[in-house]
């Protein structure tokens, strides 16, 4: 008889809480199994195994789920970590580390191979028809196809090696265009850059290049070399749907052995990747934040692109961050970490300022100089639908000389806050009390936060009137007046809203290369584009993120800042850069007008060092919520009760979420085990009901 320890998800259960049943069956650690609790029917993991046990009544698993594993040792290990580190239960760290197909939830799902056509390298003659014939198709495509133009031609090409089959899970999609994709010849600093990475014996590199420092190119070369050693490798970007760009040039490079894993595939082609990785049917993984729990066996490179962005935080719990799972899977398997950005987080910068990291920097664009910055001061412009007159000439002038331009406005949307010209109410969300902006297309109001919507019915809902502020404006604004200004340039609009759908991103962008004048959109303009012809960004509100009241807007305006322009002018036109503000003198703006990192990084530094932030100390954020808000005061002033050993700041009451009303403590502590002991004492106390968030960490080390 085997005797399990099973962690099971349920409320009611402190932390890491495991529950012993008995079975017959073969188990090993880390199957799913299905076991009875109080009424109910619950799936969970199997922690230990034992052959004995002294409890006097042992409840029998109902199924064993899995014959094998799904996580191996390594997965299992590292499991365990992040529920010790980031304070959170382990089997939501299991969860998170799965598929959804393989959460405790959902039941296996079976893969269906399709065959595809790839281009061969075949020999011998061929008859003029078989000429035509092979000339005439564009590889990769379905076998399928191809046998139903002509069954015996297809069969003969195959024979001769001009087709090649390949095996894929059905509605796995190939790359539109697997284009050739030859090496460059790299330029003295990136080659620089690969020789310092591949013969240094240290572990973590950041990789700090300018804008258009061709940064890609390096990846790609390291990459090779360990390919070629047979080992893996995992290459991160921050969003896919952003860019589509690096897995055509990935896939390109590396042809088939290739996995794409990101978050708008479907369950089965998430459970198809995982899979092929699991199976080691591919080499190399170009994936999002969750790519980074894949089941390699033999990592040899993890490559982190844009290191600095905000989506390798995982916002729900655990709220772990990809650097950190990075940075433990790198130990585990001996391989190399690349981070790369041009504008690093600050608490990998200092770690390289320090020389915990290894920087490795690249100065300059490969063939053109940094885009030329205008800080456009709106307190003295005369604007147009809040566009100055010196953006809209730039634009003009690009319009006639058959330039692109890239507009960034960080909301979306029509109108984003409703508020009645008769009693100045806002309209807001009855679930998080924020402000909802008006979508015209849809026509209803919708909540940013929650995603929620309502009718729009014209009316302000508690005096009745019938008039709204027209103040401010989102995209969907921008682009309908932009339209009126420019009525035959062709306009291209970039959002969560016109992105929805699967391939969305990809479509637009390339309907924006091919044909398209002007691109504008929220934040996922700035991010990684890489196109010949655009010449001029302008960014409407750059002074918005800095309103916010958090210690990091200062570091996200720059990034934002500094990213946005270095879309402008990267192949062979000079680019140029008009940023909207208030306020030119803010030192943000002063440090981007001039590409100066070194200059933020330092005076950022010194007003979290004044602050007490990180990364001069170790900080994280409780939050207690709760239907009634006294009761979630209540339970944030019990927990700061707990609190001796560390600075605590608050509780205070923050926005509501889902209907219940939230409360916010801040810890900080000069050391990490102080806090972290902390936090594990009052989420005891607390039986794991918090929202726990650990900021990333510090300068010892
Ligand atoms: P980054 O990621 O650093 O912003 P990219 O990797 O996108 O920059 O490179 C910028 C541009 O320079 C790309 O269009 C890329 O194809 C080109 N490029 C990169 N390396 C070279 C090289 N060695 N020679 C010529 N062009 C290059
Ligand atoms: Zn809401």
């Amino acid at each position: 008889m085997n005797y399990v320890q099973v962690y099971i998800e349920h409320n009611s259960l402190s932390l890491n809480q495991t529950f012993t049943y008995q079975t017959e069956q073969d188990v090993s650690v880390g199957c799913r199994v299905k076991v009875p609790f109080g009424h109910q029917t619950l799936i969970g993991f199997v922690d230990s195994i034992s052959n004995q046990c002294d409890l006097d009544t042992v409840k029998s698993v109902l199924e064993v789920l899995d014959p094998k594993p799904l996580l191996n040792v390594e997965l299992l290990d590292l499991a365990s970590w992040m529920s010790d580190y980031y304070v959170t239960s382990k089997i939501s760290c299991l969860k998170t580390m799965l598929p959804p197909a393989l959460k405790p939830s959902s039941s296996h799902t079976h893969v269906i191979y399709e065959q595809w056509a790839m281009k061969g390298n075949g020999s011998g003659s061929l008859t003029p028809k078989q000429t035509t014939f092979l000339a005439s198709i564009s590889f990769p495509c379905k076998l399928s196809q191809l046998r139903k133009q002509s069954r015996t031609m297809t069969q003969r090409l195959i024979d001769q090696g001009y087709i090649a089959i390949e095996q894929r899970p059905k509605g796995m999609s190939m790359p539109a265009s697997l284009h050739e994709n030859h090496s460059f010849t790299l330029t003295s600093e990136q080659k620089q850059a690969v020789l310092i990475i591949s013969k240094s014996n240290d572990t973590v590199f950041l990789l700090h290049g300018v804008t258009g420092s061709g940064k890609t190119e390096v990846f790609l070369q390291l990459a090779q070399q360990v390919l070629s050693s047979g080992k893996q490798v995992l290459f991160l970007v921050p969003e896919i749907g952003l860019t589509p760009m690096m897995i055509n040039q990935v896939s390109a490079r590396f042809g088939k052995r290739i996995a794409i894993y990101h978050s708008q595939l479907n369950a089965q082609e998430k459970y198809d990747q995982y899979r092929l990785v699991k199976e080691h049917k591919v080499d190399i993984v170009v994936g999002t934040r969750s790519a980074v729990f894949m089941p390699f066996s033999d990592l040899g490179l993890i490559l982190m692109d844009e290191e600095h962005d905000s989506s390798y935080k995982q916002e729900n719990m655990p709220r772990y961050h990809t650097r950190d799972i990075v940075k433990w899977r790198a130990n585990y398997h001996g391989c190399k970490v690349v981070l790369a950005s041009a504008t690093p987080s600050l608490e990998s910068y200092a770690r390289a300022y320090k020389g915990v990291y290894h920087l490795v920097t690249l100065t300059h664009r490969i063939s053109v100089s940094m885009p030329m910055i205008h800080l456009v001061d709106m307190k003295t412009q005369k604007t147009h639908f809040g566009l100055s007159q010196d953006l809209l000439d730039a634009i003009s002038i690009r319009l006639n000389r058959r330039e692109q331009t890239i507009l960034l406005l960080n909301r979306r949307g029509y109108l984003p806050i409703m508020r009645c010209m008769d009693c100045g109410q806002i309209m807001t969300c009855p679930d998080c009390g924020l402000a909802l902006s008006y979508h015209k297309k849809d026509h209803q109001l919708m909540c940013h936060c929650c995603g929620r919507t309502f009718p729009y019915a014209n009316t302000c809902p508690s005096c009745g009137g019938h008039h709204f502020y027209q103040s401010s404006m989102g995209t969907e604004k921008l682009e309908e007046q932009l339209q009126t200004l420019f009525p035959s340039a062709h306009i291209i609009r970039m959002d969560a809203d016109t992105t929805r759908k699967k391939r969305a991103h990809q479509k637009l962008l390339s309907e924006f290369e091919r044909s398209g004048d002007i691109l504008l959109g929220t934040q996922m303009v700035a991010k990684g584009l890489d196109f010949a012809r655009v010449s001029l960004v302008g960014i409407i509100n750059a002074d918005s993120g800095l309103a916010r009241l958090d210690f990091s807007s200062n570091e996200l305006t720059y990034d934002l800042l500094e990213q946005a322009s270095g879309r402008s002018g990267r192949q062979s036109q000079q680019g140029e850069v008009f940023i909207q503000t208030f306020d030119p003198n803010q030192y943000v703006m002063r440090c981007v007008l001039h590409h100066d990192y070194q200059r933020f990084f330092k005076q950022e530094m010194q007003f979290r060092h004044l602050g007490m932030y990180p990364p001069y100390v170790y900080m994280c954020t409780l939050i207690f919520s709760d239907v009634d808000s006294n009761k979630a005061m209540k339970k944030a002033s019990q927990a700061k009760k707990l609190a001796l050993s560390v600075k605590v700041l608050g509780p205070v009451e923050i926005s509501m979420r889902q209907k219940k009303a939230r409360c916010r403590l801040v810890l900080k502590a000069k050391d990490q085990k102080t806090l972290h002991d902390c936090v594990w004492k009052i989420a005891k106390a607390m039986k794991g009901n918090i929202d726990i968030n650990m900021y990333p960490m510090l300068l010892e080390e």
